[in-house]
């Protein structure tokens, strides 16, 4: 038996419903395997933590985390509760500290989820963006000099480091290879920021000599979100600084449909520390309680953690059942279903119990 210790997060709004149905379908997986256990822990850590303790986990939380194999998180966000506390009091100390600095998010259409696009179906759009997730523009260096004042100076500085960029660099050149297509879009602008972005570009051409059987091309941001809409299927793997990773994985993420669908990975490739898991989208207070929040996007995310923990049968299972239910119209109202949360899990479920290969 192959034991995972999984350290669940589901936190606000939709989080807890949607890690809830990610762990019943991950616990219908281990019974069709046989092989594979899951031992999961679920922290009550966000919003309502923050009310009661004045923190949105306690001081040792990353302790607390550490022995874990990997965190499968839920999302942030409370009406009554500012973002910036949400933000930097949960998800960014985790990323942070365990040094989690890439960010991958895959996009792809899912067959019954239909593109804003014309003519753009299953297949032709499948890309992975990598985000650069420890320096860069958020690396929370700045300040404000004569603050409320006429005269005040705000200052948002953005720091990239030799080391930083050659890892995440490396990280999606092997990515890259590691597709069908084996191409890399390396996204920069060098154009207009002449320092740290022209760094990336020649930090590139090194990385890119260790991976010759790697094609791959330079674009500024701004002209790839055009690309992204006009020339989608020219796209294979990304690589972008945090800012702009953030911007375009929104922009891909409305192309393939529906923030409910679409997932991310922060991964410490070393293993040294525990990577986490999530959905892209946030905690949905218009739709909290209502139990139509699309569960895919926690699935999909269910299925990076599998790969990352060496399991690839069991991601490439939990994604064909995802597949099939989506094809089969069994889709939440955000991408035109009638769907419930618990129909679209019950029939994930079913979907892999039944599967005979
Ligand atoms: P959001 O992602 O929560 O919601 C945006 C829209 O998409 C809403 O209409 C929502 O109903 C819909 N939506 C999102 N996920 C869905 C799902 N699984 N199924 C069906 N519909 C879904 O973004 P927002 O409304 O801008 O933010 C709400 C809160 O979440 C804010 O406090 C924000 O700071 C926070 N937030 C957190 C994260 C995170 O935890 N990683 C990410 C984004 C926003
Ligand atoms: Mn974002």
């Amino acid at each position: 038996m192959r034991t995972y210790k999984i350290a669940a997060i589901p936190a606000d709004g939709i989080g807890p419903e949607v890690i809830e149905a990610g762990l019943e379908v991950l616990s219908a997986l281990e019974k069709r395997d046989g092989t594979i256990k899951f031992d999961v822990e679920t922290f009550d850590w966000g919003s309502d933590y923050y009310k009661q303790h004045g923190v949105m986990m306690p001081d040792d939380g990353l302790e607390q985390l550490k022995p874990f194999d990997a965190i499968y998180f839920g999302a942030v966000g409370a009406a009554d509760v500012p973002d910036h506390i949400t933000l930097w009091g949960l998800r960014l100390p985790i990323c942070q500290g365990f040094d989690q600095y890439a960010n991958v998010r895959p996009t792809k259409i899912i067959p019954g989820v239909s593109s804003p696009l014309k003519d753009v179906g299953v297949g032709d759009l499948d890309w992975v963006i990598v985000r650069e997730n420890s320096e860069g523009e958020y690396s929370g260096h700045g300040g404000r000099a004569h603050k409320g004042m006429p005269e005040e100076v705000g200052t948002e500085v953005s720091i990239f480091t030799r080391v930083g960029v050659t890892r995440i660099m490396r990280y999606a050149f092997a990515l890259a290879q590691s597709r069908p297509r084996k191409h890399l879009t390396v996204v920069t602008k060098s154009n207009a920021q002449r320092f740290g972005m022209v760094m990336w570009d020649e930090i590139a051409a090194e990385i890119a000599a260790e991976f010759p059987d790697v094609t791959w091309d330079k674009m500024l941001v701004d002209a790839m979100t055009v690309r992204m809409v006009k020339d989608p299927k020219s796209i294979d793997t990304i690589v972008a600084t945090n800012l702009h990773a953030d911007i375009l994985s929104d922009l891909a993420g409305a192309l393939a449909g529906s923030l409910g669908v679409a997932p991310t990975a922060n991964i410490d490739p070393e293993k040294r520390f525990p990577s986490m898991f999530e959905p892209i989208h946030g905690s949905a207070f218009d739709i909290t309680g209502k139990g139509i929040a699309n569960p895919v996007a926690s699935f999909w995310t269910a299925s990076q953690m599998l790969d990352h923990l060496g399991e690839p049968e069991a991601s490439a299972r939990l994604m064909r059942a995802v597949e099939r239910v989506c094809a089969d119209g069994i889709v939440t109202p955000d991408v035109g279903g009638t769907a419930t949360t618990s129909e679209v899990t019950d029939a994930v479920c079913e979907a892999i119990r039944r599967e005979n290969i």
